[in-house]
């Protein structure tokens, strides 16, 4: 059987529909990354090469001018040639080519507003962390992991763990789901270190330059790998019984798999009379 490795976003795949995640992560199908995806990795790039130069040179001034200078490293990035058609089409429309920096533009300036760049000396950046998690009933020793944007030990040895969103800050509501990828990194972080728990959480919206904090505690992580190993237990019935059932929502009409999908290949493959 094939052997997994769950991510914050692989767990948040499966969770959101089953059908979705066998696509992405058990076959393998290509999903182009989208125009937002593409612009996202791009503010990261720029955010990683600010922190690689010295403290003093961390301006906004600066920040700006490496969104020009990273463009090259985030096409070299780029592996599916319909993502690159696609971004070569939007930075040849004017409007579309002003809208696609002037939103970069934001999300940079934005982050100097949430943050002097100065005062943090980051120990990891775009940091891979992995662990495995023992299921308490099989005794299988399940791998998780994700990647970090930015690594944070106090001198006190307090730490840290901040993520960058390109997208605005989400309603109430949907914060404890937003979390869940930080207290998955908390978990990791502390099972790879004795149990020692990060201090802090942090998600940075740079759109609309909004922070979410938290102190994670002892249960905020006992939840999260309940959650892990329970998506993991399930992912094994269904690749043994062969069942991936379709979970339709809102968020299906964002899915790169709907020419695949049951629910609606059927109508996206019927021309119109
Ligand atoms: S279209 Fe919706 S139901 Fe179908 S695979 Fe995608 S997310 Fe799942």
């Amino acid at each position: 059987m094939k052997k997994i490795t769950l991510s914050p976003s692989r767990v948040k795949d499966f969770l959101q529909c089953p059908l979705m995640y066998k696509f992405k992560t058990i076959d393998l199908l290509p999903f182009p990354p989208s125009i937002e995806a593409i612009r996202g990795t791009h503010v990261h790039l720029v955010l990683e090469k600010l922190y690689n130069l010295d403290t003093s040179k961390r301006s906004l001034e600066t920040a700006l001018e490496l969104v020009t200078s990273a463009f090259a490293e985030v096409v070299d990035g780029i592996k599916s040639e319909d993502a690159l058609t696609m971004l070569e089409e939007t930075l040849d429309d004017a409007q579309k080519k002003e809208e696609y920096y002037k939103q970069i533009n934001t999300c940079i300036s934005n982050y100097f507003k949430l943050e002097n760049p100065k005062v943090y000396e980051p120990v990891g950046l775009e940091t891979w962390i992995r662990t495995t998690l023992e299921c308490k009933d099989s005794g299988e020793m399940v791998e998780v992991g994700g990647i970090i944007d930015r690594l944070e030990v106090a001198r006190t040895g307090e730490v840290r763990i901040s993520d960058y969103k390109t997208g605005s800050m989400p309603d109430l509501r949907f914060q404890d789901d937003a979390l869940f990828q930080m207290f998955f990194y908390a978990l990791v972080y502390a099972k790879e270190h004795g149990g020692k728990l990060p201090r802090m959480v942090k998600l940075l919206y740079l759109k609309d330059a909004n922070v979410i904090e938290r102190e994670p505690t002892v249960q905020d992580l006992q939840q999260t790998e309940e959650v892990i190993l329970s998506v993991y237990a399930q992912i094994q019935e269904n690749m043994q019984s062969k069942s991936w059932k379709p979970k339709s929502s809102p968020l299906c009409a964002w899915c790169a798999f709907q020419i695949n999908c049951p629910l609606y290949a059927s109508e996206l493959s019927t021309p119109d009379p």
